[in-house]
């Protein structure tokens, strides 16, 4: 199958474009569509056939649940059943990266949920996501447009490459506006449990549901044992070629080493001015929000180009910085032994 591809301006959607994706939706297609985060691969919520093609197109696990994509309060009252408490903080961050897990209602798909009693929900804010689910008026079950274990997607190209033969239909508006995917918090647990970091600080979630529960899979460190969202048991992010965590004084000196020639160095401009092997600028060490944009777009230009590997130094700290070093941490490997011994030598 080949997928329409349909340009549509981010910010003011050209809403005629838009009219065949969210007829296709409502009868059972498959429509990859950029949210503010990621683009999605999305499916109605209620039709169990189309969200376990998703399943299909993307490879992904079935016991690993889908968020579903919500205008507002209204609509995600059909799919879940919301506790009034919730609403008025709810609004602070909605429309916004913003994934809360609650009880489901049951007209929500097993598929949807891979067949928890609990669902996902999040009301983008991307004007086009939005035009797309008011046109076609039903939730919209939407998981990040990447096939399974590969970073998500941020840009269009990137989108018509990976499924172009997969879907429905494909509406590109170029880069994603956070490009790192939204937080996801447990709100049928007390104290709230953050599930997943992302766009959407802690620091700014607690000012309005006061302490959350931060575990090591949030993080990136280590999995549990029963991981608390079906997705953290997963391989993630990660591109195809090898890319090596190392520290920033190590890619500098590796940065400047011939035998390190081949490879790409995802680094901040700060770092990227010392050295002179290739480098991907990742933005300015003083600005999380933009290296969280070029992250994912860095992997897969690591995996666009001719080289044997990539090296990325750690990016922490409040706001962006904690899903951003959990996005780092599943998306490297171990640094080989021959590798570590050249880093080594350099550095005596
Ligand atoms: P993706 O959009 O590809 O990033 O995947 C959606 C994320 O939300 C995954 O990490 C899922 O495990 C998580 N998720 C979806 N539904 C639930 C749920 N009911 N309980 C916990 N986590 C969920
Ligand atoms: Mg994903």
């Amino acid at each position: 199958m080949k997928a329409v591809v349909v340009e549509c301006d981010y910010q003011n959607p050209q809403v005629e474009r838009l009219i065949e994706p969210a007829k296709s939706l409502a009868s059972g297609g498959i429509v990859v569509f950029p949210t503010e985060t990621v683009y999605g691969i999305g499916a109605n919520a209620f039709d169990g056939e189309a969200c376990g093609r998703i399943f299909r197109t993307k490879g992904r696990p079935a016991d690993n649940p889908l968020i579903v994509h919500v205008s507002g309060i209204d609509m995600a009252r059909s799919v879940c059943d919301l506790d009034d408490r919730w609403v008025p903080k709810l609004v602070k961050f909605w429309p916004g990266p913003l994934t809360v897990v609650v009880k489901s209602s049951p007209s929500v798909s097993a598929e949807a949920r891979a067949g928890l009693e609990t669902v996902a929900v999040r009301s983008p804010s991307s004007p086009v996501a939005r035009a797309l689910i008011d046109l076609s008026g039903v939730p919209v079950a939407a998981p990040s447009a990447n096939l399974s274990t590969r970073p998500s997607i941020t840009d269009g190209d990137s989108a018509v490459r990976e499924l172009g033969d997969l879907v429905d239909f494909i509406i590109v508006s170029g880069r994603s506006p956070f490009g790192i995917e939204s937080t996801v918090i447990d709100l049928t647990s007390t104290p709230v449990r953050l599930l997943r970091a992302g766009s959407t600080s802690l620091e700014e979630l607690e000012k309005v549901f006061g302490k959350i529960e931060v575990t090591d899979t949030a993080k990136g460190i280590g999995e549990d044992a029963r991981p608390l969202t079906p997705g953290s048991k997963y391989r993630h992010y990660s591109p195809v070629r090898p890319l090596y965590l190392v520290s920033r004084n190590q890619v500098i000196s590796i940065g400047n080493d011939d035998r390190f020639s081949n490879y790409l160095f995802l680094c901040s401009d700060e770092v990227a001015a010392k050295i002179r092997n290739q480098s991907f600028r990742l933005g300015s060490e003083t600005d999380l929000d933009g290296v969280a944009r070029n992250l994912y777009y860095a992997f897969r230009e690591l995996d666009q180009r001719n080289v044997r590997g990539g090296f990325i130094t750690m990016f922490s700290g409040k706001g962006m910085g904690l899903a951003l070093e959990n996005r780092i941490r599943k998306a490297t490997s171990p640094v080989p032994p021959a590798i570590s011994s050249m880093i080594e030598e350099l550095s005596n």
